[in-house]
């Protein structure tokens, strides 16, 4: 679906039909200009401007229904009573950013006479918007700045890319093979709240289908997977079986996503039933695509990882399933990695398949891609339940390159440094009762998981550079009581 954002200007009939017309003509030149921003990478529509009751009703209505609509920009050129919008924003059901911008950049000396005060006057239009987009309790993003700024149009951008993951989002189905690990707490979590919240169909699926799915595997199917991976990686083993053994797992579960229409799915190497292996290299490849995937059973994190990477598709840094491993606390570094499952879109070099037993879960040894991650500043984000509600839990990490060769440790791995530090972005990560499952991406920063967390109208936690934990901690206690009583 290619998706369009709606521009709505605000004005009213109070000014006469010639500054009306300036208004359309000023706002037409914005969004032009917006499309033609490298920051946007949606297109925007200059729908209307609203001057009634009646019109605000109309455009609003209109988006809900447009499943081409992800979202509605509004900017008040003129004031724009805020009595006639209520109906119309109290219905909104689309993502909603208040543009805070001028069509002129500086105050013309000479010319300013009180026509062009009445023209000009988001400064004083957009603060009877926002009141009302505050007294009705609207989730939106508010962007203020000058239209022509690459910082201002980046920052829209990222508003386009949370609301495409929205639409995504409550769209997406996630394939469970097996239950969660057994024991395990935080993969665990409420799937009639998640469906409500996010939109998320998660259902199980057996794994004796899968198996015997992977008996029926063709030649000329078995070939053609085999043929991806020499394209797209280097072979470094002898035991050719077992990468076939891969191909022929990864074949299977393709069919059963492709099949439910699925974008994320996870197994549990405690549920491999008829299989042989733990699917290694199989759920590597199928990551690469554009599909989520979450380890041990943990949905929450596979859908998490099919949104990330559905909203930075194009951005081309890399975006995995992950999980903080080790520590190396002398140099202040966590490495990441997971039994198999990282996703090659974080690769440094071109990776190898390689095959070495698994210490547990008693299977054969599996073909598994190893490489390291890319250095670079990325995000590493966990989605916890915490009883009635979903917290989003973000930390700003930089990404380092190794500092050892790890010869013994045959898998794909990532080194990082958490900010403020180690120890500060841990002892908060913790408090806030983050997973030891990540979403690390290289594309996703905070703001656009920040935006993607209030439309979905969850609870978004941050640590970053300048995170104190006291603070932190008074922040998370005070959250805790407030969404108690919602
Ligand atoms: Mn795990």
């Amino acid at each position: 679906m290619k998706y369009q954002f709606w521009f709505v200007a605000g004005s009213q009939f109070l000014y006469g039909e010639e500054t009306l017309r300036q208004v359309e003509k000023n706002c037409a030149e914005i969004v032009a200009a917006l499309n033609a921003a490298e920051g946007i990478p949606c297109e925007i529509l200059f729908k209307t401007i609203v001057v009634t009751h009646e019109s605000a009703g109309r455009v609003v209505k209109e988006a809900n229904y447009d499943d081409s609509c992800a979202g509605i920009i509004t900017f008040c050129h003129t004031f724009s009573p805020s009595k006639m919008w209520i109906n119309a924003l109290a219905n909104l059901q689309k993502p909603y950013l208040h543009f805070h911008t001028q069509f002129n950049a500086s105050i013309p000396n000479e010319g300013i006479d009180m026509d062009y005060m009445n023209l000009h006057q988001s400064a004083h239009g957009d603060r009877e918007h926002g009141f009302i987009g505050t007294r009705l309790r609207l989730a939106r993003k508010i962007v203020v700045g000058d239209w022509r700024s690459a910082e201002v149009q980046a920052r829209i951008g990222k508003w386009q890319r949370a609301a495409i993951g929205a639409a995504f989002s409550r769209s997406l189905k996630v394939v469970r093979f097996g239950d969660n690990m057994r024991e395990v707490a935080v993969t665990e979590g409420d799937k009639v709240e998640a469906q409500l919240q996010f939109g998320w169909q998660v259902n199980t699926f057996p794994v004796g289908e899968l198996a015997a799915l992977m008996e029926a595997v063709t030649d000329a199917e078995m070939a053609g997977m085999l043929a991806v991976y020499g394209q797209r990686y280097d072979l470094e083993t002898d035991d050719a079986e077992s990468v076939c053994y891969q191909a022929r797992e990864e074949i299977a579960i393709r069919k059963i996503l492709a099949r439910e229409w699925a974008w994320a799915f996870s197994n549990t190497f405690e549920d491999l039933y008829g299989m042989r292996q733990l699917p290694g290299l199989a759920t590597q490849n199928i990551m690469a695509d554009g599909f989520g995937y979450g380890g041990e059973g943990d949905w929450k994190v596979a859908a998490l990882t099919a949104i990330v990477k559905a909203m930075t598709f194009d951005m081309g840094g890399g975006t995995s399933f992950m999980e903080d491993y080790t520590y190396d606390l002398a140099a202040g570094l966590s490495l990441g990695a997971h039994m198999l499952e990282v996703c090659p879109s974080l690769a440094v070099d071109r990776p190898r398949i390689e095959v070495h037993p698994l210490g547990i879960g008693g299977k054969d040894a599996p073909a598994r891609l190893v490489f390291d991650g890319k250095a670079g500043s990325a995000t590493v984000a966990s989605l916890v339940d915490m009883g009635g509600r979903m917290r989003l839990i973000v930390n700003d990490v930089v990404c380092v390159e190794p500092v050892a060769p790890y010869p013994n440790l045959p898998v794909a791995r990532v080194m990082w440094r958490s900010e403020p530090s180690l120890e500060l972005g841990a002892e908060c990560w913790l408090l806030a009762g983050g997973a030891h499952h990540t979403v690390l991406s290289y594309d996703a920063d905070a703001e656009l998981l920040r935006d993607w967390a209030r439309i979905m109208g969850i609870e978004f936690v941050h640590i970053h550079k300048g995170t104190e934990p006291a603070q932190f901690e008074f922040a998370l206690w005070q959250a805790d009581r407030l969404w108690s009583h919602v």
